[in-house]
């Protein structure tokens, strides 16, 4: 058995958003189908996965240095021990040949797209759903049925005032969502603690509100919101600072005795260890959001839980960045705390499978195979579409 080809190709996001930093009009992602000779249910396996969000897409890497690699590679290189399927784990040290240590942004994003479509391809050969697999790899092998969702919302749009963001949350809050992120940062400090207290009224309790900066705070900055937000004692205050500044983050930490949430644009084990050893981050207290395919893939997301289970941290308090479907796959195996949701926001690549239920804030799992792709139509269709080769 073998990889008979890996393609890539860039799409674009097709999102009007803006956050406190920056706007989305020219986001794209890298989708990557891994094709097979293992054939299933009459056709060859195909794994699938695209580069999440807000990482442009990175196909020069994967076409000039990482596919050309595993397609050299000799086939049993690359298989498990039993040799009735691929080990994803070869196939990341295959395609980290000849790379230099460090400076991993470079490279992090385009090796974990590709190896999450290899763990797509592997769970398909098993004909079990990716989270099944992970769990008896990395967890517990139980899987819960349903696992906890929070919903990201409240951007900054022309026009959207008070009232328009309280709409936006009932909208929400309907669909089955008990949990709200909103964007701060992108409007004068208070104007932004108008939309919390709008926000506020209508989630009922902090413990159901979460805000966002997006790490786009000066030390000043930084310092006025987080003195200001003390007092509101909400779910989490995401990315106060930038993330790699470890010594302001851990004042920002200091002085805010709620959650703080970061780590979504750290990219390395490396990265998170020097996170919650220099960035004033408590184990029983803040939230890492390790963006999974952007940081090497699972396997090496498995390495970066090893160290932090090593350092008192739970998995109940991992919530990846990234509302999709590779991310829940990944949530429900390893048991991490919950994942995030942006239903209809980032186009085809945003959300679930299309008959995923979303109640009191738990989103059901689906049984399909693999990541379950299949599942989700309109994202399901652009792959296939724009990879006819390996999908015939
Ligand atoms: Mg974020």
């Amino acid at each position: 058995m073998r990889i008979t080809d890996i393609r890539e190709i860039a799409v674009p996001l097709q999102s009007t958003l803006r956050n406190a930093v920056f706007d989305f009009s020219e986001m794209t992602t890298s989708v990557v189908a891994v094709a097979t000779d293992v054939v299933r249910d009459g056709k060859p396996v195909v794994g699938f996965a695209f580069n999440s969000t807000g990482r442009y897409a990175c196909g020069a890497q994967m076409r000039d240095r990482l596919i050309p690699r595993i397609m050299k590679a000799a086939p049993e290189s690359l298989l498990n021990a039993a040799g009735d399927n691929f080990d994803p784990e070869k196939i990341l040290a295959c395609m980290m040949q000849r790379e230099k240590p460090g400076g991993h942004t470079e490279r992090s994003v385009p090796v974990g797209t590709i190896e999450v479509a290899v763990w797509d391809a592997v769970a398909k050969i098993e004909q079990r759903p990716l989270y099944a697999v992970l769990a008896d790899r990395f967890g517990t092998g139980q899987v819960p049925t349903r696992i906890p969702c929070y919903v990201g919302g409240g951007w900054y749009a022309p026009g959207k005032g008070i009232a328009q963001l309280q709409d936006e949350i009932r909208q929400r809050l309907d669909e089955g969502y008990t949990t709200m992120k909103i964007k701060v940062g992108g409007a004068p400090i208070a104007e932004d603690l108008d939309r919390l207290d709008a926000a506020l009224q209508v989630l009922g309790g902090s413990e159901h509100l979460a805000v966002d900066a997006n790490a786009g705070f000066d030390a000043e900055r930084a310092r006025l919101y987080a003195k200001a937000l003390a007092r509101y004692n909400l779910r989490w205050f995401e990315e106060p600072t930038d993330p790699a500044g470890f010594a302001l983050l851990a004042e920002i930490a200091a002085m805010y005795p709620a959650p703080i949430a970061t780590g979504e644009n750290l990219f390395s084990t490396q990265d998170i260890e020097n996170l919650v050893t220099f960035g004033g981050l408590r184990p029983k207290r803040d939230i890492l959001q390790i963006d999974v395919p952007q940081s090497y893939g699972i396997v090496q997301f498995s390495r970066t839980l090893r160290m932090l289970e090593g350092r008192g941290w739970s998995r109940q308090s991992i919530f990846p960045h990234g509302g999709n479907l590779m991310t829940l796959a990944i949530v429900a195996g390893f048991g991490l705390g919950g994942c995030e949701a942006y239903p209809g926001v980032f186009g085809v690549f945003a959300g679930f499978a299309d008959d995923a239920k979303v109640e009191k804030g738990l989103l059901t799992l689906s049984d399909r195979p693999g990541i379950g792709f299949e599942g989700q139509n309109a994202l399901y269709e652009l792959m296939r579409k724009i990879i006819p080769a390996v999908t015939r």
